[in-house]
């Protein structure tokens, strides 16, 4: 297998000249919250058209330099993954299936008119900085390394077309819970606003996609909700997914059923590893549609009996109330359930090394 070195891709390290003191990153570390606090390096690797990938730098971590034309600030051509390095039970760090992240991060890459990114410097470019800042991890339970790899259209250029220069860029942040409130269950709120449309980008991990997703979320919250979720576009009927994490139904016979990727869904690493967990526990689980107004009739007739929301940054979150203009219905005992709690044990035990890797899926580093 030809290396990135063969292809004259090597990273040069420029190590931090004055990182955080290590009292400050242990206060940190003890209570990393989500998305606030950065570590002490990102990755950086340019792309040129004619000339491809090149100068690959694991550096300090500080403001970049964008020319004010350049094209991602102005069309949004921008694309980005999440996965987490976690400590194992054995003190040893791995990534979980980040070949998925890179395979999602070149679909997200072709539907943006953006440059392929090889596999292998998507992991290396991962594996280099978390080898960078392994002080950086967390070792609580629920805790981890969240990584984000983007790619950015850099090119100064105003007119609508792809952008001849990119940059890929990963940094790194310690984390926590993604709910602050660390309740048992969330609420959610049926959003009347449309996510993704037939055709459009809704499979792809770009920017953006949240940034549509602003309004409805705050209208969530200000509702007194935790989280939006998203019906079909054409009927305004299906349901699809949540703002950032995919969903379960569970139903009193033990069959599961999610949303099917119809092209309007993000693809979660998660959703699909509980997929294969599932069956692998022998319990049916169906990819299809479920309407809102069967999720409502079947749980309040006691048929659906749990629906949880998965995703990196939320894990397994079980669902407990649904608000929207047609009113409010609560989902079994509206706390958490049993299959909920035992798929999430699963997969955490997994990623943390507790159980053995029987699926490929742990990346040591
Ligand atoms: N849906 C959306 C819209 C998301 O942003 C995410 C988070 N990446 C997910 C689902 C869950 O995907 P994953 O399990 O790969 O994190």
């Amino acid at each position: 297998m030809a290396t990135l070195a063969d292809a004259g891709l090597t990273f040069s390290t420029l190590p931090h000249p004055a990182p955080t003191s290590a009292e400050t990153r242990e206060a940190i570390l003890a209570n990393p919250g989500f998305g606030t606090n950065f570590s002490d390096h990102m990755v950086v690797v340019e792309w040129t058209e004619g000339k491809g990938w090149h100068d690959a730098v694991v550096g300090p971590r500080q403001p970049i330099a964008l020319d004010p034309a350049a094209a991602v600030l102005h069309y949004a051509q921008e694309i980005f993954e999440g996965l987490k390095a976690y400590k194992q039970a054995d003190g040893s760090i791995a990534l979980f299936r980040p070949e998925a992240n890179a395979a999602r991060f070149n679909k997200s890459a072709e539907r943006l008119a953006m440059p392929e990114l090889p596999e292998a410097l998507f992991i290396e470019a991962i594996e280099r900085l978390v080898q960078a800042d392994r002080d950086w991890i967390p070792a609580a339970e629920g805790a981890s390394l969240y990584l984000r790899p983007f790619m950015i259209a850099t090119e100064a250029f105003l007119g609508v077309r792809p952008a001849k220069s990119y940059k890929f860029i990963v940094i790194a942040s310690p984390a926590g819970n993604y709910f602050k409130s660390g309740a048992p269950a969330v609420s959610i709120w049926v959003s009347d606003y449309t996510r993704a449309a037939p055709g459009g980008t809704g499979a792809a991990k770009c920017g953006g996609n949240y940034a549509a997703s602003l309004v409805p979320q705050a209208e969530a919250i200000s509702r007194g909700h935790d989280q939006v979720v998203f019906l079909d576009a054409a009927e305004h009927k299906w349901i699809e997914e949540l703002g950032g994490m995919n969903l379960y139904f569970v139903f009193e016979d033990g069959t599961l059923l999610t949303p099917a990727l119809t092209g309007t869904i993000l693809p979660g690493i998660t959703r699909d590893s509980l997929l294969q967990l599932a069956r692998e526990e022998g319990l049916k689980v169906e990819e299809g549609k479920y309407s809102l107004d069967q999720w409502r009739e079947d749980a309040t007739s006691g048929k659906l009996v749990e629906t949880f929301a998965c995703g990196t940054a939320a894990v397994v979150t079980p669902v407990g109330k649904v608000s929207g203009r047609d009113g409010a219905f609560t989902i079994g005992t509206g706390g958490p359930g049993q299959l909920t709690a035992k798929l999430k044990n699963r997969l955490v035990s997994i990623q943390r090394g507790e159980t053995p890797d029987t699926h490929g899926w742990i990346h040591k580093i």
